[in-house]
């Protein structure tokens, strides 16, 4: 069996009922669609005091956009797009066009909420769980729904033949996807979740040593910033 029932995911805590449930990371996302002409080129964050702002070009004039802040959870209801105006309006260009031509229907809100202690493995005799359910982590690095489709790749590899056929190799064979994916999801949960730490400073002080520490990074060591990823989007596929 496949738990792969997301974040809040019965399987998981039916299999592990010790571990502790997903927690609030401190941030609510905003996630839109807005129409967008004449917006093009490449996706950029733009980051401020506890807020974050990110902006995706898409196909047909429209662009994906995503805000977070740092606030208590349990907020929304209203006027979402009023909401996002209000936090975002003085930012930087086209954030307050795109927010001015935001719909209440193309607005999502969520809490954000993470697994942050690693599930001890990522099956339980013939059960596997996959995605969320195993390893529910921040948006920060981009990484949640990426992982789960790693997950299904390596668990067909491990359960399958190479042929699209599934065999059961007994009890024990789905130990080789909790050695193939626990690691790796537990390394990037941990990551998005320092990420998101560093989105949600307020303190001036901090956020000037923040940005200060980002410049120089670009400045000195270009290579370095631009790699960072390379581990992460570097994911070599288990080959038959
Ligand atoms: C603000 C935000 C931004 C994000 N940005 C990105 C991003 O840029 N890139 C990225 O890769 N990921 C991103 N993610 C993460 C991504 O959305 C999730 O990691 C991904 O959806 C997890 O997929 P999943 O299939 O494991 O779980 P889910 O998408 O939650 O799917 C689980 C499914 O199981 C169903 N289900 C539950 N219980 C049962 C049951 N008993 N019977 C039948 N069905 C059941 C649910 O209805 C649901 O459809 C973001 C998440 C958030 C909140």
């Amino acid at each position: 069996m496949i738990g792969a029932d997301g974040i809040h995911s019965p399987v998981r805590s039916t299999l592990f009922p010790g571990h502790p449930a997903p927690s609030y990371s401190g941030i609510t996302a905003w996630r839109l669609l807005v129409p967008a002409p004449g917006v093009r080129g490449r996706a950029y964050e733009s980051w401020g005091r506890g807020k974050v702002f990110g902006v995706m070009p898409l196909a047909g004039d429209t662009a994906y956009c995503y805000a977070t802040d740092t606030v208590p959870a349990g907020g929304g209801g209203g006027d979402q797009p009023a909401e996002l105006r209000r936090l975002f309006g003085d930012w930087h260009s086209p954030i307050p066009e795109l927010l001015a031509a935001a719909t209440p229907e193309r607005v999502l809100r969520n809490d954000v909420h993470h697994l942050a202690p690693p599930l001890p493995a990522m099956h339980r005799g013939r059960v596997a769980l996959l995605g969320d359910a195993a390893h529910a982590m921040t948006p920060n690095l981009g990484q949640g729904a990426c992982q789960a489709i790693e997950d299904a790749v390596v668990l067909a590899h491990v359960v399958g033949d190479g042929t699209g056929a599934v065999f059961f190799g007994g009890d024990d064979v789905l130990a080789g996807y909790t050695a193939a994916r626990l690691e790796r999801t537990s390394r990037i949960v941990a990551r998005s979740a320092a990420i998101c730490r560093v989105t949600r400073l307020r303190n001036p002080l901090a956020v000037r040593l923040r940005d200060t520490m980002t410049a120089l990074s670009w400045r000195l060591a270009p290579s370095r910033v631009n790699g960072a990823m390379d581990e992460v989007l570097g994911w070599p596929p288990p080959s038959t």
